[in-house]
């Protein structure tokens, strides 16, 4: 038994072994990710609850891997956080979603993009949200900004002077995956965002009476604060006519798009289909 034991101590310490090297292998691959050029941005299009208006794009971070293929952002997005490399891979994709919005010819589009905590730590994400907004020409009004309550966790003062400065620029601000937090009502009374995102948890479940009333008294409150409401994760007639029931102005979901390649987003931003 005492021969087993250690033979299993060594097999863990093995695989150990194996993920931490795995780890490091993908850190220096992404290290190197941003200079070959192997980062993508998707599009996918949020749309008006009634009717097939698009409003706008949510720009979703890829991976091209050589030997991996499309990598998904859950897969990269956390070790780019903890090693600090999410900071100029979300300035290059702050940078290309700008570009791209420009490109859209409705001048109505607007563009959002996800921010990480992490980008909040320092003086930087200012002078690169104003750089990326002065390079692109696209009018500030038509960049969203998508950040999540764990950000309002972190020193709140000088978070809220960054939202601010943010705010005085001209983006828009959006508390992204509402209510999945723990205590997500609070946080509205700390900044007034210009918009928020139900979780697709919420939207799931939307059938069930005490996540309607839950959804009902967000849109409630959201719409007396002047915030949009967006519904996420909408896969199906039955959850769009509800978040549409529920005074929800906006959804996103794969009932109207996934996330698209740059080239295929245009087409339905000139106001295309796609085939
Ligand atoms: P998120 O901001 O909540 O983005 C929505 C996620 O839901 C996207 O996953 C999208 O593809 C997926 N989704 C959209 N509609 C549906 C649907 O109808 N059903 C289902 N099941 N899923 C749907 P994705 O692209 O894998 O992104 C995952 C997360 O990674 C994002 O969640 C966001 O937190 C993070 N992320 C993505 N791009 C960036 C980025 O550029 N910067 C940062 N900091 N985070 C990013
Ligand atoms: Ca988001
Ligand atoms: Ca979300
Ligand atoms: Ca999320």
């Amino acid at each position: 038994a005492k021969a087993e034991g250690r033979g299993t101590f060594r097999f863990y310490e093995a695989a150990m072994d194996e993920a931490a090297e795995a780890r490091r292998r993908l850190e220096l691959d992404l290290g190197a990710a941003l200079a070959r050029d192997e980062i993508e941005v998707h599009y996918q299009p949020v749309a008006a609850a009634r009717g097939d208006r698009i409003l706008g794009f949510e720009a979703l971070m890829r991976w091209r891997h050589p030997v991996r293929g499309l990598v998904p952002p859950g897969s990269f997005v956390p070790l780019a956080e903890e090693t600090g490399l999410i900071v100029p891979l979300g300035e290059a994709l702050l940078r290309q979603a700008c570009r791209t919005a420009m490109a859209w010819p409705d001048p109505d589009l607007k563009v959002s993009v996800n921010v990480s905590a992490v980008q909040f730590r320092g003086e930087g994400l200012l002078a690169s949200v104003a750089g990326a907004l002065a390079a692109s020409g696209l009018p500030a009004r038509r960049l969203e900004l998508e950040i999540t309550e764990t950000l309002l966790l972190q020193d709140c003062a000088a978070v809220l002077h960054l939202l601010q400065g943010l705010r005085t620029l001209g983006v828009r601000i959006v508390l992204d995956d509402f209510g999945i937090g723990y205590s997500s009502l609070s946080y509205l009374r700390q900044f007034p965002f210009d918009k928020i995102k139900i979780d697709r948890s919420f939207v799931e479940d939307a059938q069930s009476p005490v996540t309607a009333a839950i959804i009902r008294s967000v849109v409630g409150l959201g719409g007396e604060l002047g915030m949009a409401i967006c519904a996420e994760g909408v896969e199906t007639e039955a959850q769009r006519a509800a978040m549409a029931q529920a005074g929800c102005g906006e959804i996103q979901g794969y009932l109207i798009s996934p996330p698209l390649p740059a080239a295929q987003a245009a087409v339905l931003a000139a106001g295309g289909r796609l085939t």
